[in-house]
């Protein structure tokens, strides 16, 4: 059976990423071209513009530092950045980085599957603003996805531990320690719908520093006692290759110190002389211990004040969700619960840290319907039927109502036509019984589903002989649990005026998607093809009303002279129509009634800081 549900989902990380799939009610996780279940998120260019993604591009990291990068992701949104590779002479953007991890995962499916993805969820920090996210849309289409709705990552998480509310007011901690940031979400679920109601975090804060803790801390002290070397620091770029080993080893005997109460580290370089350095030491688990303390008490200390904030005391958090390849350190864990110096509640760490997030993200692409293509219906076949259904793939109701209609390729009439829905996942299998097609090719049922799992209905559509006939899809989804709440909006979204005001279309906190329209007018004549009397709309974030200026640009609307076909006179009224989608995208779109003119721009949506005072301020409010 193809299914009409998107069922891929992607952690798109700033150290590793991973792709996972609903399949009924399991979740599998891809393992990459090595065997990984995580591909580590870096990028190294060759000479001869040869990309190489994850591992061998990780090593690649300190050794050769102007041809391999990692850790882009946080740079995602942000314009005016780029990543030189000095041996190809190229240059990158975040998305392109981001888009060459996205296809390299598309590949280990590809590879095992055959199948060219062209849709899944990728997940976004909690934290991610309207360009990030933007950025990350746009490194899946570059990719090669067309459909990636974006799902933030602590929500991810909870799904996979199977959020259910047993009361309404259960809260949930979700603390993520991953290579490089660190990031805490408190969330809840009231009513059967999920949401994030305070985060916080440090992108500076992560694994690898525990990793450099111990080179500095404790492998180079070692050699320097051992031999005399000279400038023997990290940057310098003499002991590049010496560092990079170092490091590996450090982060090797790491995590390696997870599992084991002591390890062995050897590691061997060469000076520009090839004179040999050894480094052979015992790393025990208190030594790990005391480097990782100080790192974990900071995190706790992130963790205290998002409960705090939201007024909520430790005891309120019926448990912490373990996130990220940290948290597997066992004095992480005992610090983190441990009443005194951390938080006293309790841990939930049962699915592995590393994959939790592609796995929620995975069984949320299982709740998300493929739309499908207009043009498909142009390339039925003549037995061939495609449905167009109306129905929500989850929510709390056992007995959820599906409508759809019936599209064939021929004006054929569907009379004495029937439809049935079949649950193939309940025992015994629930049958719909034949719902007849109506006269404008439409039907109306209720399905029957069981708890705890992905119910599948499989369609059958028969004609008046009672023959089946070919539908697509040819099953549907669904299944009883939370859902997602439409997202909250972040900032404050408006347009700035001639007068510097901000005229409010979206008040943070309004739920996601939106839509408003607002009336202008223009404060000087257009005139076709005059240039400078082109119109540039400055959509702005943020909570400034009276000071326009004092936000966030986020993008313009631009409505160029060269567009238009008759003068518009000043004082002329411009329609500005803005939509946000539950993915926090935004569209603009300006009607000028006098010419009866649509302009359409999708608006650009940058962390650049160009100030708004650069831009002219077209418009008047009506
Ligand atoms: P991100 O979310 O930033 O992509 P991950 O969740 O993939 O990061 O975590 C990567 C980090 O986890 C790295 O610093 C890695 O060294 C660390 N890590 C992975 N496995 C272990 C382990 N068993 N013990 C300790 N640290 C580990
Ligand atoms: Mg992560």
């Amino acid at each position: 059976m193809s299914s009409n549900t998107i069922d891929y989902g992607i952690d798109l990380g700033t150290t590793n990423s991973t792709i996972a799939k609903l399949k009924g009610i399991e979740v599998q996780i891809f393992k990459n071209n090595e065997g990984f279940e995580f591909t580590p998120s870096a990028v190294y260019m060759d000479n001869k513009e040869r990309i190489q993604v994850g591992r061998r591009a990780k090593e690649q990291l300190e050794n050769d530092p102007e041809n391999a990068y990692s850790e882009f992701k946080l740079q995602m949104g942000s314009s005016d950045v780029e990543f030189a590779f000095s041996r190809s002479k190229k240059t990158m953007t975040p998305i392109e980085l981001s888009a060459e991890i996205l296809k390299s995962l598309k590949a280990d499916v590809k590879l095992q599957t055959g199948e060219d993805l062209t849709s899944a969820v990728i997940t976004v920090p909690a934290g991610f603003e309207l360009p990030q996210c933007k950025a990350t849309q746009a490194a899946a289409e570059m990719a090669g996805f067309t459909t990636c709705p974006l799902l933030m990552e602590p929500i991810a998480a909870a799904m996979a531990y199977g959020y259910q509310s047993t009361s309404d007011r259960v809260f949930w901690l979700v603390y993520d320690f991953g290579g490089g940031t660190f990031d805490a979400a408190i969330i809840q679920v009231r009513d059967g719908i999920i949401e994030v109601i305070n985060h916080g975090g440090d992108n500076h804060l992560g694994g690898k520093l525990i990793d450099w803790e111990i080179v500095n801390g404790i492998f180079v002290p070692a050699l320097v006692k051992k031999y005399s070397l000279e400038k023997f620091y990290h940057g310098n770029v003499k002991w590049r290759v010496a560092f990079a080993k170092l490091k590996a080893a450090a982060e090797n005997a790491k995590i390696r110190l997870s599992r084991e109460e002591d390890v062995e580290v050897n590691v061997e370089f060469k000076d520009e002389k090839n004179a040999i350095y050894e480094l052979s030491l015992e790393l025990s688990k208190s030594d790990l211990e005391r480097i990782a303390q100080p790192f974990v008490s900071r995190s706790i200390n992130i963790c205290k004040k998002v409960i705090a904030d939201k007024r909520l005391k430790t005891g309120d958090i019926e448990k912490v969700l373990l996130v990220g390849g940290t948290t597997l350190i066992p004095v992480l864990r005992e610090l983190l619960s441990d009443p005194e110096r951390g938080l006293g509640i309790p841990l939930e760490s049962s699915h592995y840290p590393l994959t939790v997030v592609a796995e929620g993200a995975a069984i949320f692409a299982g709740t998300q319907q493929i739309k499908p293509m207009t043009d498909d219906r142009n390339n039925l076949e003549a037995n061939e039927y495609m449905l167009e259904l109306d129905y929500n793939s989850v929510g709390t109701d056992m007995e959820p109502l599906l409508g759809g209609k019936v599209i064939g390729n021929k004006e054929a009439s569907l009379k004495d036509y029937s439809i049935e829905f079949i649950n193939t996942v309940s025992r015994p299998e629930w049958r719909s019984g034949k719902i007849r097609i109506n006269s404008e090719s439409g039907f109306v049922t209720t399905l029957w589903a069981e708890k705890g799992k992905t119910n599948v209905f499989k369609i059958e559509l028969t004609d008046l002989k009672g023959t089946v006939q070919i539908t697509k899809p040819d099953s549907v989804s669904y299944t009883i649990g939370m859902t997602i709440d439409a997202p909250p909006l972040i900032h404050s979204i408006g347009v700035a005026m001639a007068n510097n005001e901000t005229d409010l279309f979206f008040e943070k906190g309004i739920s996601l998607p939106s839509r408003k329209k607002q009336i202008h007018k223009t404060i000087h004549d257009i005139r076709p093809n005059q240039e400078s009397d082109s119109i540039r709309i400055p959509v702005v974030e943020g909570e400034n009303l009276k000071r326009a200026s004092r936000n966030r640009l986020i993008g313009y609307l631009e409505i160029s002279a060269s567009n238009i076909k008759r003068t518009v006179p000043a004082g002329s009224e411009i329609e500005i129509v803005i939509e946000i989608d539950s993915s926090r995208m935004i569209k603009t779109k300006a009607y000028i009634p006098i010419i009866d003119e649509e302009f359409e721009e999708v608006i650009e949506l940058s962390k650049q800081k160009i100030s708004i005072d650069e831009l002219k301020q077209d418009v008047k409010a009506e």
